[in-house]
């Protein structure tokens, strides 16, 4: 059993066969899914899903790249969306310095109101932190100060530090397809690091399929492929993996039920 914490299922690649997609992840042992909202403005499409399949679950919030097109959506208004039964996280937002899509502080800005929302709620804050790894810390270790806030750094391809940072306030690292790629050396040292109890696994599908689907479109199914790569990393047996990676899901994921 498995659960991706991060695909995009309400993206069009999946609009033609999206029924046969979540079958397909149940065949491989995915059970649950989370789908993760990049635009508060799309929201609605995003719970949709959510609410047709028993075992997709959502996010709400607003992607960095997006972040200077929703500077009108206010943590009261993620907090206030977020109420829904299906919704069990809050992003996903974050930093994005690699594509720069929006101004850097409309991301900061965006970002701090997510992690309010997230105080506030206690649900998790999916963040996307690419390329930014000082000013990610620096914001992370500010807010933590004024108040906890479980957090999650998605799709990991930072640097130790950063993970170190995101460990000590007490995050969660997760690793998608990015893993399994042959000059991916460093990122598998932090994975080695990283204590297993903060271990998470994703597809972030339709991107990032880990080997053997490399350059393809990704889907949840696939994530058995980043857990068995995990796996061989940490030195433990894919059972293992997919028991340490899906309790320290719902740990996090607290709102998720068991199905
Ligand atoms: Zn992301
Ligand atoms: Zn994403």
């Amino acid at each position: 059993m498995l659960i991706d914490t991060h695909c995009h299922l309400d993206f069009p690649d999946f609009e033609a066969e999206r029924d046969a997609i979540i079958e397909r992840a149940r065949e491989a042992g995915v059970t649950q899914m989370v789908t993760i909202s990049t635009r508060v403005k799309r929201f609605d499409g995003v719970l949709s899903i959510a609410e047709k399949y028993p075992n997709v679950f959502c996010s709400v919030g607003t992607h960095p790249h997006n972040a200077d097109e929703e500077l009108d959506v206010t943590t009261d208004d993620l907090i206030r969306l977020s109420a829904h039964p299906k919704v069990v996280a809050i992003g996903e937002a974050g930093l994005d310095y690699f594509y720069d899509n929006a101004p850097r502080d409309a991301q900061a800005e965006g970002l701090r109101r997510h992690i309010a929302a997230a105080r506030a709620t206690g649900l998790p804050l999916v963040i996307h932190s690419r390329s930014a790894d000082d000013d990610m810390a620096a914001i992370l270790t500010e807010e933590t100060g004024k108040g906890a806030f479980p957090f999650l750094l998605h799709c990991f391809s930072s640097g130790p530090e950063l993970a170190r940072v995101g460990v000590e306030l007490g995050g969660y690292i997760s690793f998608s397809g990015i893993l399994t790629f042959p000059k991916s050396e460093e990122l598998r040292e932090i994975a080695k690091w990283v204590p297993h109890d903060r271990l998470i696994v994703e597809t972030d599908a339709p991107y990032l399929a880990p080997k053997p689907f490399r350059g393809k479109r990704n889907e949840p199914a696939y994530v058995a492929h980043t857990a068995e790569v995990l796996a061989q990393t940490i030195g433990v047996s894919r059972d293992e993996v997919a028991a340490i990676t899906t309790e320290n899901a719902f740990r996090i994921f607290s709102k998720m039920p068991r199905l």
